[in-house]
This record gives structure tokens, sequence and C-alpha cells, in this order.
């Protein structure tokens, strides 16, 4: 999908700026996770996903959850991006990219309720 854009405005420029990807401690468990907004869904959708990158199996898996998976993307001027890996992109077959899943937060023993 390519969109005409004639010269970046400030709120495009705050707009790439939310799409970086980063390195963030879960609010909710203090696991490391990547955040960061994606354009690529109807919506714009933010992302808090498991740094961990997955193997294809491990990737059928966190969808049988229910999970999203994304791939993780790197422009050299662009920088670091979250990309929804939509079925076609599953079914074409193996991609350069790194693939995450969505972060789900992991049960503590020790408390019984999340924050
Ligand atoms: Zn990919
Ligand atoms: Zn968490």
């Amino acid at each position: 999908m390519t969109t005409r854009r004639p010269r970046p405005t400030a709120a495009d420029r705050a707009r790439a700026a939310a799409e970086d990807v980063r390195a963030r401690p879960c609010p909710r468990c203090a696991a490391d996770t990547l955040t960061a907004r994606t354009a690529d869904r109807v919506a714009a959708l933010d992302v808090r996903a498991d740094p961990t990158p997955l193997t294809p199996v491990a990737e059928i898996l966190a969808r049988l959850e229910g999970r999203l998976t994304w791939c993780l993307t790197e422009h050299e001027h662009v920088g670091r991006r979250l990309r929804w890996r939509d079925p076609w992109h599953i079914a074409a077959g193996p991609c350069p990219h790194t693939v995450v899943a969505d972060h789900r937060c992991r049960p503590r023993p020790d408390q019984g309720v999340l924050l």
C-alpha cells in the first residue's frame, strides 16, 4: 500500500516515531517486551511483543493461543518496525524477518492478582 505524501509534516514525523520499536518492560509483569505502533492493520495498533524470536512451530503454537505474530523488520534509514504477519505472508514461506508474538503476561505463582 502506497500513500502519496508530498512532504513529511510534524504529524508524520510524530507518527513515524511512534512506530519505532522500543524495548520496554511490561508494566504488569516486568518482562522484557518490545513496543511499537503498527500502521499495517485497518486502525493503528499499539503492540507489545515478546522479544524472543519464534521458530515456525512456536509461531503456530502462539497463534493457536490466539496471539498475533509480527515480523520485526529492520530498515537502514527508518529503523525497526513491527509488521503484522497476515495469513498470506505466513503462507508465502520463511521470510528474512525475526518473528515475534504478542506478549502475554506470565502468571506469577507467588502473587494471585496481577496489578
Ligand atoms: Zn516477514
Ligand atoms: Zn506482562
